[in-house]
């Protein structure tokens, strides 16, 4: 995950969920809060396996600066091929050494079975410093329940998860009905490589698909070990940075004029904090606040199906949206991230800079959001250009680019996610979500492939340590997602599991 992890978001609004409004035995209360651990059946050999192959992957630097993710993509291939994959089925590929990703394809029993399932997960990790952590950030270390290391949780993880499914399915000649291909990938979390768009844009046969898993997003949010939610990522909202620039030209700060740079940039901002962008639902929100309105607060679920209705109830939304979480949920949000502005402590600025972040709805462009920052600095100008994210140039326009307006979730991914969601996270509901941040699945999305983000991974909501020190999981969350993607990725494929 770039930006804001979901269960971070999780923890803002589970402030919000309050489990004390359901009615609860005593017996029922003793089960929810003993711990954590809930279904994992997994045997020796598949969880020693699967130890060995996270292990391998935590060991393996994959960091943008001195780490390689051709040396973790290379680990798992050599892996694959001696589980019996054909080798043409195993792919590296990469614009250059040090940025390689994986593409394999486990085949279907029947050529000409429905389009393939993709699984998107990234190798690369953010940086993590030896002195900042109490154990070594590269060495998987096993303690006290959890599993320490960097990308325990971002996500070497899943990515373990996903690499012993696919051994399992060949070792046992599993044979689904489409094909599953899994493509581990380069620089999701910073550098210039990401390995998703450069697989869509130079080998879109390889990973076209009828649908895309991301396992980067989503995921069980827990209290102490006890399931509060199941997250489904559904779409995603657009990322844009503008600048917003005056120019004067400037001189002795003893004889102050009206036109000042600093002053109208900070005019123009005055009117952007109070000029929020317009309320608006997808089929993804509603579906989201639906279900969050069954387990929420008399006041909060009452609000949310105020706010549901033809038309939206106007005072309700002005409760809900003082929550950031639900604020960004139901509209494109714009704010200030810095600023930057004049030459000395006794002159007139001659320039002044404000970097404006957006998170755009889907089914809007950042052109779009820009022409809207244009009329809200209009008077007097202040310039409003793109930055384009990969090399910070200034444009004088954005990309016309639209995220694809959102389906509700299918059916057929939800389905048996839901069956097995309740098998292993009893009680919790699953719920359909918009990743107010971003991940990989931006690319897919953007290339017609509808993306769901579902890690299968349960963290405690005052545990979300991605990108932090001293990053760690479960061990028990481990191995229930090493079971729950064998079942769900055969239910996906035609198989009954059970
Ligand atoms: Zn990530």
């Amino acid at each position: 995950m770039v930006s804001l992890p979901i269960r971070r978001r999780a923890a803002a609004y589970g402030r919000i969920i309050s489990f004390q409004h359901m009615k609860t035995t005593p017996f029922l209360l003793a089960t929810l809060l003993l711990a954590p651990g809930f279904a994992a059946s997994v045997d020796e050999q598949t969880r020693a396996l699967s130890r060995d192959i996270l292990k391998e992957l935590i060991e393996i630097n994959t960091t943008d600066s001195s780490g390689s993710t051709t040396a973790a993509a290379e680990a798992m291939r050599v892996r694959l091929l001696a589980a019996g994959f054909a080798p043409e089925d195993v792919k590296l590929l990469g614009p250059n050494e040090r940025k390689g990703n994986l593409v394999v394809r486990f085949r279907s029993a029947r050529p000409g079975g429905p389009k393939p399932i993709l699984i998107i997960a990234h190798l690369d990790v953010v940086e993590a410093r030896r002195a900042d952590w109490t154990t070594d950030p590269f060495r998987l270390v096993e303690q006290d329940g959890y599993f320490y290391g960097r990308g325990t949780q971002d996500m070497k993880g899943a990515d373990a998860i996903m690499v012993t499914t696919l051994i399992r399915f060949a070792r046992e000649r599993y044979r689904p009905d489409r094909d599953i291909i899994l493509a581990l990938t380069a620089d999701e979390e910073g550098g210039t490589f990401n390995g998703v768009d450069w697989l869509l844009k130079h080998h879109r046969d390889l990973v076209d698909a009828d649908f895309a898993l991301n396992p980067d997003s989503g995921g069980v949010t827990t209290e102490r070990g006890r399931p509060l939610d199941v997250e489904v990522e559904s779409t995603e909202k657009l990322y844009a940075d503008f600048e917003l620039k005056a120019t004067n030209p400037g001189g002795h700060s003893s004889l102050p004029v009206p036109d000042n740079a600093i002053y109208h940039v900070a005019d123009a901002l005055a009117r952007l904090e109070r000029s929020p962008f317009p309320f608006e639902l997808n089929a993804v929100t509603r579906e989201y606040f639906g279900s969050l309105a069954k387990v929420e607060s008399p006041e909060n679920a009452a609000d949310m199906r105020a706010m549901l209705a033809e038309p939206p109830d106007q005072a309700a939304i002005g409760r809900l949206q003082r929550v950031a979480q639900f604020n960004a949920l139901v509209r494109t949000t714009c704010v200030a991230t810095r600023l930057d502005a004049g030459h000395a402590n006794n002159a007139l600025p001659q320039s002044a800079r404000a970097t404006v972040n957006c998170r755009i709805l889907p089914g809007h462009s950042a052109e779009e959001v820009r022409l809207e920052l244009v009329r809200i600095a209009a008077d007097p100008p202040v310039s409003v250009s793109y930055i384009n994210e990969a090399t910070g140039e200034r444009l004088g326009s954005a990309p016309l680019g639209k995220s694809f307006p959102p389906v509700a979730p299918r059916a057929d991914v939800l389905a048996p996610l839901e069956r097995l969601a309740g098998q292993y996270w009893h009680g919790a509901p699953v719920v359909p979500d918009m990743e107010t941040g971003a991940s990989d699945s931006k690319y897919t999305i953007a290339a017609g492939i509808p993306s769901f983000g579902f890690s299968a991974l349960a963290i405690d909501r005052d545990d979300v340590r991605a990108h932090g020190k001293d990053e760690r999981l479960r061990v028990s969350s481990y191995y229930d997602g090493v079971d729950f993607y064998y079942h769900y990725l055969k239910a996906l494929t035609g198989s009954a599991a059970h």
